[in-house]
């Protein structure tokens, strides 16, 4: 490492800092930019996140040679088969997952941003385009009924109603694994 290098990058992790106290981890893919503050939730959150036996399949398929490639990799394969699912598929879909490390963080978030107090364990908001979810409580069917929102919100023109955009997100849910 030269000397020019490691100033530069000391001011890029500051900077980071600065910026993003709370996330200073971003990744991105095709369909999605990856936030998470350390490298033991994305580990958990990896660990959390099995896919079932289809998913999986197509996953091995991909060999990714890291964890960050491998959440990455499972977050865009849900994403893909939730649009096969809804048969909806948005033009250039890409939206931001947040990883929180407890429900509570979800939820002051959400009390933050919106005032009111919930008891979530993830949800996805629609002026941000933007997924936060509880890395102990993350399962296939929560990433999958929140990215059924995320589409459903990119698809249509006029938002559907909000008994109708849920539906449809429960659908997802439902038929992630089929
Ligand atoms: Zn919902």
């Amino acid at each position: 490492m030269n000397k020019i290098v490691l100033p530069v990058i000391c001011l890029g992790i500051l900077l980071c800092a600065l910026v993003h106290p709370a996330f200073c981890a971003e990744e991105s893919s095709r369909y999605v930019t990856l936030r998470y503050s350390d490298r033991k939730l994305l580990n958990a959150f990896n660990d959390q996140l099995f896919l079932g036996k289809r998913l999986a399949y197509s996953l091995r398929k991909k060999n990714p040679l890291t964890v960050r490639g491998e959440v990455l990799a499972k977050i865009d394969l849900v994403i893909e088969k939730a649009e096969v699912v809804l048969d909806m598929f948005p033009d250039n879909l890409h939206i931001t997952v947040i990883l929180l490390p407890s429900s509570e963080a979800v939820s002051r978030v959400y009390k933050k941003k919106y005032g009111k107090n919930v008891d979530n364990i993830a949800y996805y908001s629609l002026s941000e385009d933007t997924i936060y979810i509880s890395v102990p409580d993350t399962r296939l069917q929560v990433l999958a009924h929140e990215v059924g929102h995320a589409i459903v919100d990119h698809y249509f023109k006029i938002r559907p109603p909000y008994t109708i955009h849920e539906l449809m997100a429960q659908f997802t849910e439902k038929h992630i694994t089929d």
